[in-house]
């Protein structure tokens, strides 16, 4: 992305926030309480705060070094070891706000939250070429039932209906309920997410799909999901995040 996007302003032209803010009550920020700029549930601090993606690889959406090199290009590893995903993008990096919000969605099921990161993921992902479907990386089951929720698919579904993308939750199941993946070295990681994904159903998955994720760490678990659907007759997968973590 080309400079920083002026959520406030999209949000303003499309008209969906605005809506939103207008409610009963005067609207706080969700990061810090103070109140918020008018249109987004953000005040203007942590707006202008937000860590939008700087000029990153494609492939796997690291930051290039120099940002001059530009978007569009891979980094080194990428081009060494081309990863499953055509395309990754991250609205952002992970960074305050962005890592003040995400764990409310993802722990304590803030729709808000959810909502002001869906938005900005919309802004950011506006100009990409539309996929045939979303799909949120799944939860096991087991997970699933102790969250209640699967926070992928609380943005995959409002992105969905901003940019006009039909949301497909049903179509990729975790078999294996993988360890805690922070506590595995990355060899370790591909090894625990061999075949943790299949696809469900007859049918072939759809030509192009594009996987929905909250944060993107080592990117393990996107390409085993990516590899599945592959494996399924997609012939292109890309993966949209809201956050990027080194
Ligand atoms: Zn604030
Ligand atoms: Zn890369």
């Amino acid at each position: 992305m080309s400079g920083p996007v002026n959520l406030a302003r999209a949000a303003a032209v499309d008209g969906w926030l605005a809506r939103l803010g207008r409610g009963l009550w005067a609207p706080r920020c969700l990061v810090c309480g103070e109140q918020a700029a008018g249109r987004i549930d953000l005040c203007a601090r942590c707006e202008a705060a937000l860590p939008w993606m700087p000029a990153a690889c494609l492939a796997c959406a690291m930051p290039l070094r120099p940002p001059a090199a530009g978007a569009g290009r891979l980094c080194s590893a990428c081009q060494r070891a081309p990863p499953p995903l055509a395309e990754t993008h991250a609205a952002f990096l992970y960074g305050f706000p962005v890592d003040r919000l995400l764990p409310r969605l993802k722990f304590h099921r803030d729709l808000a939250a959810g909502r002001l990161l869906a938005e900005a993921m919309a802004v950011a992902f506006a100009a990409r070429p539309r996929p045939d479907a979303l799909v949120p990386v799944p939860l096991h089951r087991a997970r699933l039932r102790q969250r209640g929720y699967n926070q992928a698919l609380e943005l995959a579904r409002p992105l969905g209906r901003r940019l006009g993308i039909g949301v497909r939750p049903e179509l990729l199941r975790r078999t294996r309920d993988t360890d805690p993946q922070s506590r595995l070295d990355a060899a370790a990681r591909a090894a625990n997410l061999d075949e943790a994904f299949e696809v469900r159903g007859t049918g072939a998955a759809p030509p192009h799909v594009v996987l929905v994720d909250d944060v993107m760490t080592t990117g393990a678990t996107l390409h085993a999901a990516a590899d599945a659907l592959l494996d399924a007759g997609a012939w292109r997968v890309d993966a949209w995040v809201c956050a990027r973590a080194p």
